[in-house]
């Protein structure tokens, strides 16, 4: 089978060149795994952390090794009590088309209950992200004016919903096209949404929020975070779940340069891991599940088709390409 490794460590912009596509023999599953074959897999943001040589929170990549990260796939042999031949698991060896996992690693999810590639989404990782960084490290309350960056992507297309559906008494998304702006407001319900490409973003968040906001969820950092602090109300909320408009720069951004303002107003300004989170999983897949099945709230995916395009989806998540989840497809 196929599996991407990280020949080089990007300074910067990854380029394409330092990534390769190479084969690797299938393994037999050892005691306690189970051979699976990809279906799906994900690329995130927070990969391009993991391709710098540095102690983080996850570690880095190893340089000509298998990258890996989250993938749905295909059970083909199995020494694991309670998971069989044709079953579906989720489970964190992507990047490659046969992956080993251990048992305790993997888990069974339902192709009757989501579609796959909505355990990687809407109902995966960046959907708790949304839902436990808007309810408790936001601590989101009923008629809190909210505001989210990234609001077209997988994870904040759903904070504004979750936020809406809550009784939030104003959702403003920003985004990076005209098109998604439209898709904020037309489907997703929010109240206002900018194209932070046309113009300040302090600016264009007045206009939206003429009466000031309570909770900003930033995705992005910089400008619209320093935005942001200054439109917040007394006793706002700031969530900090990413700041992917830094992740490839190579020098540290000027903004936020009005973070004196955090005194006078008294805010919050607290970062997240959804990892820590995880006691919500059953209330999120319940609670979220639910909205999905009866139409309340929405979500798109854009799927690249084929491993060999795996590494051109991540570069063009980064870039924008992507409305909602970013998804790679495996040829069946
Ligand atoms: P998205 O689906 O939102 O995809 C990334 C999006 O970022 C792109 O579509 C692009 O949309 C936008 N973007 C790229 N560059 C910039 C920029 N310079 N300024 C503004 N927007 C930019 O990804 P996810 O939903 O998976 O992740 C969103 C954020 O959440 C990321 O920052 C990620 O690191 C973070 N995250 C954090 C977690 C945690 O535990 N802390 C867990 C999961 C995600 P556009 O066209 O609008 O520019």
């Amino acid at each position: 089978g196929r599996e991407w490794h990280l020949i080089a460590r990007p300074e910067g912009w990854p380029k394409p060149e330092d990534f390769a596509l190479r084969e690797a023999p299938v393994a037999e599953p050892g005691p306690d795994q189970v051979l699976v074959r990809n279906l799906y897999m994900s690329v995130d943001p927070y990969m391009r952390g993991r391709m710098n040589d540095v102690k983080s929170y996850t570690p880095p990549f190893q340089l000509n090794q298998p990258m890996d990260g989250g993938a749905v796939g295909k059970v083909i042999a199995s020494n694991v009590d309670g998971l069989s031949v044709g079953d579906h698991v989720l489970h964190f060896g992507g990047w490659r088309e046969y992956a080993v996992v251990n048992g305790k690693n993997a888990v069974k999810v339902d192709p009757g209950t989501a579609p796959l590639p909505a355990y990687l989404g809407v109902l995966g990782m960046p959907g708790l992200t949304a839902y436990a960084g808007l309810l408790e490290v936001a601590s989101f309350k009923e008629g809190d004016a909210v505001f989210v960056s990234g609001a077209a992507g997988a994870v904040g297309s759903e904070v504004g919903q979750i936020a809406k559906l809550k009784g939030a008494s104003r959702v403003i998304g920003s985004a990076g096209s005209d098109e998604k702006v439209r898709l904020l407001l037309d489907e997703y319900g929010f109240d206002a949404a900018f194209n932070y490409k046309k113009g300040p973003v302090a600016e264009q968040l007045k206009e939206a929020a003429p009466d000031g906001i309570d909770v900003y969820f930033d995705n992005v950092g910089g400008e619209h975070l320093e935005a942001a602090i200054g439109r917040l109300n007394v006793h706002g909320r700031i969530a900090v779940c990413g700041m992917i408009s830094q992740y490839n720069v190579t020098e540290a951004p000027a903004a936020p340069r009005n973070l004196t303002l955090v005194i006078g107003k008294r805010l919050r300004i607290q970062g997240m891991l959804v990892a820590d989170h995880q006691h919500l999983q059953p209330q999120f897949f319940e609670e979220v599940g639910g909205w999905i099945r009866d139409g309340k709230l929405h979500y798109r995916e854009t799927v690249i088709k084929g491993v060999e395009n795996a590494v051109d989806a991540f570069l063009g998540m980064l870039r924008g390409e992507n409305t909602g989840k970013m998804i790679v497809a495996f040829e069946d």
